[in-house]
């Protein structure tokens, strides 16, 4: 589907062994045949940067190892936790940030298998009434078929304190087809239920993932976007702009904009926090609240806004800077009496 670059197919050859690749058919149609730097391709393609040392890299910066509970069940905030449901996806995208986990051949977060009982996942769950909020994710959640999903999401809806249930999948992004009728409905029995899904560039926005979103929200579903902000992908205002425009303009809401972590096999895709801030400065302001997404970066102590305050106090009072870069005191606030 594409004329391979000899780049391309030295980082394949090379990567064997070490780091899986797989790309659907229908991702693979979204790339330019002839230029190697097309965002869609460089997502999915292996690359030589992955097989070189970075200094700082690690294989899981933000602890999910450290606060994994169970073999599946990943609990770091008090009231929700993530379900590491598989180590299977879709596409292997190549900036993924348990790419320990999903794409390293020798690596998993699981003990032994993901066929290890998972009594013990719900059942942590189930003793821990401080949970209110679960995110199945992975892995890619729905690699599995819906009779398997629809078992978990019942298994969790038998425990009362489970208020919302939450499915990250980029499968809306990667293979929209998997997201059928059937699969709606079946969600719609389980509500509330929210999406969070992963688009990292306009070109992915396509007749097909629209039309998957739309099946999602028709079903009552929430649907929201998580993009990784991306070296050479997606880190220019305008790229930014035109993204999150396309994603309301399928009802999808920007929900996160995550600064690149230095993981193993991935900081060739990192930004500098100074790029992510200028690209927040160019949105804020610029475009209605809700196509702004929050920019985070995800650490061991949990995720962190990275954006910088645009209120600053001194011995006058607050001052507030908008977005053409104005300043204004603030004159008079309301008193906590
Ligand atoms: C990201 C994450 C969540 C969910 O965080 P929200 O900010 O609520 O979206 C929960 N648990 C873990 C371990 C996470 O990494
Ligand atoms: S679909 Fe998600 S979990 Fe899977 S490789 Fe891509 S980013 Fe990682």
């Amino acid at each position: 589907m594409i004329n391979v670059t000899p780049d391309e197919e030295k980082a394949i050859v090379d990567s064997k062994g070490k780091y899986r690749w797989s790309i659907t058919p229908y991702y693979a149609s979204l790339m330019d045949k002839d230029d190697p730097k097309c965002p869609i391709r460089q997502q999915a393609v292996p690359a030589l940067q992955e097989l070189m040392e970075y200094p700082g890299a690690e294989p899981d910066p933000v602890g999910d190892t450290v606060y994994r509970k169970t073999n599946r069940v990943v609990h770091k905030y008090p009231d929700r936790v993530i379900m590491l449901v598989t180590e299977v996806c879709a596409v292997y995208c190549r900036h993924c940030t348990r790419k320990f986990h999903t794409t390293n051949v020798s690596g998993t977060y699981f003990e032994e298998n993901e066929t290890l009982s998972w009594d013990l996942d719900f059942d942590y769950i189930a003793s821990h009434p401080e949970i209110r909020d679960v995110l199945r994710t992975g892995g890619d959640p729905l690699t599995y078929g819906d009779e398997r999903l629809e078992w978990i999401i019942s298994r969790l809806r038998q425990i009362p304190h489970v208020e919302i249930i939450r499915i990250g999948s980029r499968y809306p992004v990667l293979l929209p087809q998997r997201i059928t009728p059937e699969f709606c409905a079946m969600l719609d029995r389980y509500h509330p239920i929210w999406l969070n899904t992963h688009f990292n560039h306009p070109k992915e926005i396509t007749p097909e993932s629209a039309a998957a979103c739309d099946r999602l929200l028709r079903h009552g579903v929430v649907v929201q976007n998580q993009t990784v902000l991306l070296k050479g992908i997606n880190d220019s205002l305008e790229t930014m702009q035109e993204l999150l425009k396309g994603l309301l303009k399928i009802r999808v809401r920007p929900y996160y904009l995550y600064h690149c972590d230095n993981v193993t096999g991935v900081s060739h895709f990192a930004t500098s926090i100074e790029k992510g801030r200028e690209i927040m400065k160019g949105l804020i302001g610029h475009m209605t609240g809700f196509a702004v997404p929050q920019y985070i970066i995800t650490t061991s102590l949990g995720k962190i806004p990275l954006w910088e305050e645009q209120v600053h106090q001194d011995e006058q009072g607050y001052w507030l800077d908008n977005y053409q870069g104005k300043t204004m005191r603030l004159q008079h606030t309301g008193t906590d009496e």
